[in-house]
């Protein structure tokens, strides 16, 4: 009997699990384009571009493989718009009776196939090094789910980076080598781009057309979509900016937008390349002498110990992950995050860089438009909306831990002993963004006061019961009580206003 073998925009892989199991001699892989995946959240264009055009690339080498694919295009008059709707279309067509699937990575879709009223079968993505019942078994009994702790199983359990049974070098992690500032260096070497071949300008025009209210800028688009591409990016970045990836990683700079980070992400997460082969070339580069160990071990963790490690988080906790919200945090977004005028120069970097690249770095996403958010109480959901619109990277499984846990600490702890609360004096040691800003980081009350300076306080204010017995905050609390009284009540003060401007609408 024929199987229909059901391949998502973000498991553009060969050998998937899906794949493994069919016979391209009987089965027909389903392809679908579908307006409900472009729109459950506004994807930036760009991001729409690339899964698009890299389906319609992995499509074309699926044939040449030998497989039959029935692929819907975006436009196609029967196209229904929908996963589970194109999947019964081409099971009527095609009189199919069963569904062969790779799990989706995030629960809309797991449970969308599970309503199917046809036989779904959703076999594991082994793409990912720790499977779901292997985190299950390290969390269980566990009273802290640390990322240091699963990292180091990780880094046994692949041999990366371990002289036997021990990490190379003696230690697992070189974190504290890797909080340096950054020079602006016109001669650091950028990033590839692709120019768009005609079936990614085809997409391109596509994409213009049918999501032209989204927000992000669709052109210039210099991302690869396919395998090759994301080789050439790999071997780029290994050679060029791996070196300085632990330097340089937390860093910012306004006039460049990537410093030494990878921008693997998209491809790593729609399955054109694979962690561990990734990782694998970064420990050769090590090996080889040509980057030092503080960046390729930073390198390594962010993959074999950040990436599974939220990823398990997401699976093992189930639906409903992202509807959390322990601090109770109900601010609407600014309009700031759309673009809209705002005099702190930190905040409009970051949301201009990525309306034009659907990129930041992880930095900027953390300590700018996610602390900001964190503090001025924006609600985790309205968050967790924005940034799985507005990058190239963006899927639920990934981007919700780090919103939801890690940078809003709206899962209570889960993800982070204690909320990346920061004045902007953190801001300032890591960027050069204060000295182009109408607001002064040195000033800490007074009409031209740094907002995260104020918001920072008035954070902790809000939140002291929670926060004031964890060993890590405790120091802040006494800093707090023992300044002038009329320092903080010019600092709560002008943080209430500050927030009224914001909730007003005015630019602030
Ligand atoms: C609020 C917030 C939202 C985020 N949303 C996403 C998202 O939607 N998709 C996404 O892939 N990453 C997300 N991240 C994690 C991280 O910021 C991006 O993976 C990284 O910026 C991608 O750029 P890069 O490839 O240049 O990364 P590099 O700095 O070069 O890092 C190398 C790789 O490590 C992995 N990585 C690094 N940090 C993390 C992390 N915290 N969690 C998981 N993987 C990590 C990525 O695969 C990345 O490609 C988010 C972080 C925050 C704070
Ligand atoms: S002064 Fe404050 S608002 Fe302005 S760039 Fe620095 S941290 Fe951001």
């Amino acid at each position: 009997m024929r199987r229909l073998v059901l391949i998502l925009g973000d498991q553009l892989t060969p050998d998937i699990a899906a794949l493994r199991a069919a016979d391209p001699a009987r089965d027909v892989v389903v392809m679908a384009e579908v307006r409900a995946e472009g729109t459950y959240v506004p994807h930036h264009p760009q991001k729409i571009a690339l899964i698009l055009s890299a389906m319609r690339h992995f499509a074309a080498e699926l044939r040449g493989a030998g497989w039959t694919v029935a692929y819907s295009r975006l436009d196609d008059p029967g196209n229904t718009q929908s996963i589970p709707g194109e999947l019964l279309r081409r099971a009527a067509e095609l009189g199919a009776s069963d569904i062969h699937a790779t799990r989706p990575g995030e629960w809309r879709l797991i449970e969308a196939l599970d309503g199917m009223p046809l036989p779904v079968t959703q076999a594991a993505d082994d793409r990912f090094l720790c499977s779901d019942a292997e985190f299950a078994t390290w969390a269980e009994g566990r009273k802290q789910l640390r990322m240091e702790w699963f990292y180091r199983e990780m880094r046994r359990k692949t041999g990366l980076l371990m002289d036997g049974d021990q990490p190379v070098g003696g230690q697992w992690n070189f974190d504290h080598d890797n909080r340096k500032a950054a020079k602006a260096d016109l001669f650091r070497p950028r990033p590839p781009r692709f120019d768009p071949d005609a079936v990614t300008s085809e997409v391109l025009d596509l994409v213009a057309a049918q999501f032209p209210d989204h927000f992000g800028r669709l052109r210039p688009f210099g991302w690869g979509v396919t395998r090759a591409d994301a080789l050439v990016a790999l071997d780029w970045f290994i050679a060029h900016a791996l070196p300085r990836f632990g330097d340089e990683q937390d860093a910012m700079l306004a006039d460049d937008p990537t410093l030494s980070h990878s921008l693997l992400s998209p491809y790593l997460n729609i399955g054109l390349l694979s962690a561990m082969e990734v990782c694998t070339v970064a420990e050769a580069a090590y090996r080889a002498g040509k980057a030092p160990l503080n960046a390729v071990e930073g390198f390594i963790r962010q993959i074999i110990g950040w990436r599974e490690y939220v990823r398990g988080i997401y699976m093992l906790h189930g639906p409903g992950y992202a509807d959390q919200n322990a601090l109770g945090a109900d601010r609407a977004l600014p309009a700031l995050y759309w673009g809209a005028k705002t005099d702190m120069a930190c905040l409009s970097h970051a949301v201009a860089q990525t309306r034009d690249l659907a990129y930041a770095h992880h930095i900027q996403r953390l300590m700018v438009t996610g602390l900001f958010g964190l503090i001025a109480g924006i609600s985790p959901q309205a968050l967790h909306a924005w940034y799985l619109s507005v990058y190239i990277d963006a899927f639920e499984w990934v981007e919700a831990p780090n919103t939801i846990g890690m940078s809003q600490f709206a899962d209570g702890g889960v993800l982070g002993s204690k909320p990346y609360a920061a004045s902007g004096a953190y801001i300032d040691r890591m960027s050069d963004y204060c000295g182009s800003c109408r607001y002064k980081v040195k000033d800490k009350t007074g009409p031209d006061a740094c907002p995260f300076n104020l918001l920072y306080w008035h954070f902790l204010l809000r939140h002291r019961e929670r926060f004031q017995t964890n060993p890590r905050m405790a120091q802040m609390y006494r800093t707090w009580d023992k300044m002038d009284q009329t320092r903080r009540q010019a600092t709560l003060s002008g943080a209430d206003a500050f927030l009224q401007r914001l909730e007003s609408g005015t630019t602030v």
